[in-house]
């Protein structure tokens, strides 16, 4: 063990602040970018800094992207206008689009409802969802029939969805929720394509 050396000891810090890596693996990262070539590294710094720079999020459905405008979901002509899929996060889009079982329109909440870690409603995108309802049954664009709820099968998500289930219910629209094949406890992001695809088809309407 070598004497503390407060720049790997920064990096190690750093590491380990990143979500599923503990001690011993920081540690484990932090050895391996100190004996790695310059070229890595430098590859490594700039990967995280044009992340943070280049990306931002769709103004029509917060999902992440490198368009200055809409994503490349919301400008798809080939979408269905008239069905929302909810999500959490912006991953949960790409296991969707994988499933192949989804080809409507998306919106990310950017995260659930969690009175525990002091998330409520406001601090989610649950406005932006409603205004984009009712500004699509307004300007004469098609009006959405259907909103899925494609959220974590746990409490924050099943809070989550009985809130949106009665801030939806003034809309003449079909709220429903995947939710077989989804674990209990179980992340979508965790759950394979055939499953999510077969969790889409049977949904239930809430
Ligand atoms: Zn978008």
């Amino acid at each position: 063990m070598m004497d503390k050396i407060p720049s790997f000891e920064r990096l190690v810090e750093s590491f380990s602040r990143l979500p599923g890596i503990g001690k011993k693996t920081a540690q484990r990262l932090a050895y391996y970018v100190l004996r790695s070539k310059n070229n890595f590294t430098e590859e490594f710094r700039e990967a995280i800094k044009q992340v943070k720079e280049l990306i931002n999020e769709c103004p029509t459905c917060y999902t992440y992207t490198e368009n200055e405008g809409d994503c490349y979901y919301c400008v798809d002509v080939d979408r269905r206008n008239d069905m929302f899929c909810v999500v959490e996060d912006p991953a949960d889009i790409q296991q969707l689009e994988s499933s192949g079982a989804f080809k409507g329109r998306y919106h990310v909440l950017h995260g659930a409802i969690n009175p525990l870690d002091g998330v409520g409603p406001d601090d989610l995108r649950i406005k932006q969802l409603i205004s984009r309802i009712k500004s699509q049954a307004t300007d004469g664009e098609e009006p959405i029939k259907e909103v899925i709820l494609a959220l974590d099968a746990n409490l924050e998500g099943d809070t989550t969805a009985l809130y949106l289930a009665k801030a939806l219910s003034e809309f003449d629209i079909q709220v429903s929720r995947i939710a077989h094949g989804v674990p209990i406890g179980g992340h979508i992001d965790y759950v394979d394509h055939r499953t999510l695809g077969k969790a889409l088809e049977n949904r239930i309407v809430l």
